[in-house]
């Protein structure tokens, strides 16, 4: 299932569309203007599933890097093979698909790395922060899906986070009956489709 592509232009009004693993990333990268390696690979393949072209990806890195004082001239050399090579357009021409659930959350990051599935890798009270910065403002809502995620239903924790998003503004028993008669669609098994659908979710 894929839903209509997005544009550069189109990625800060879309940001809170994203899942958390992502939008994570895309937060870390406002702030620091750098990403690991992991972190690039993750969150540059889910940017080409969402639509970005491979000119748009390197547009984008180097914008949000050179604000962060990598040069035009460095980009070219350290960043921008990797990049096209994601696009098929060096080394094997392969072309990478977008990682699914499972494959990110297999992924273990060390402590100073940033990928991976925050559901899995945060703290409870990380995990708490992130969610209200992604706009959970109910501390019950958020306290039933660190619990989900603590009993280790990562994709379980994200498919309640979208559908929490949505129930903002509901009471939490509400929101609690809502997803229970729901629990089957509420698992979350690819970023790509979780943004297309919060997206259609919108409209
Ligand atoms: Fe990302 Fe999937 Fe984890 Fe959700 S369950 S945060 S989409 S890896």
């Amino acid at each position: 299932k894929s839903g209509k592509a997005i544009h550069l232009e189109d990625l800060p009004q879309v940001m809170f569309h994203m899942p958390l693993c992502m939008f994570r990333l895309m937060k870390r990268l406002e702030q620091n203007h750098h990403l690991k390696h992991g972190a690039r690979l993750q969150l540059g393949l889910f940017l080409k599933g969402c639509g970005l072209s491979m000119e748009e990806s390197v547009h984008f890195w180097k914008t949000e890097f050179s604000k962060g004082g990598i040069s035009s001239d460095k980009f070219d050399k350290e960043y921008a093979y990797a990049i096209r090579h994601h696009y098929g357009k060096e080394g094997k021409r392969a072309s990478y698909t977008p990682y699914s659930c499972m494959k990110i959350i297999q992924q273990r990051p060390s402590a100073h790395e940033e990928h991976g599935c925050p559901f899995r890798e945060l703290n409870s009270n990380s995990l708490d922060n992130l969610l209200q910065t992604y706009g959970i403002q109910d501390a019950e809502c958020r306290a039933s899906i660190v619990q989900k995620a603590q009993e280790g239903h990562f994709q379980v924790a994200c498919g309640l986070t979208m559908q929490m998003k949505k129930l903002g503004r509901l009471t939490v028993s509400e929101g609690t009956a809502s997803t229970e008669e729901s629990d089957s669609h509420s698992i979350t098994t690819h970023p790509n489709h979780y943004f297309f659908e919060s997206l259609a979710r919108k409209e």
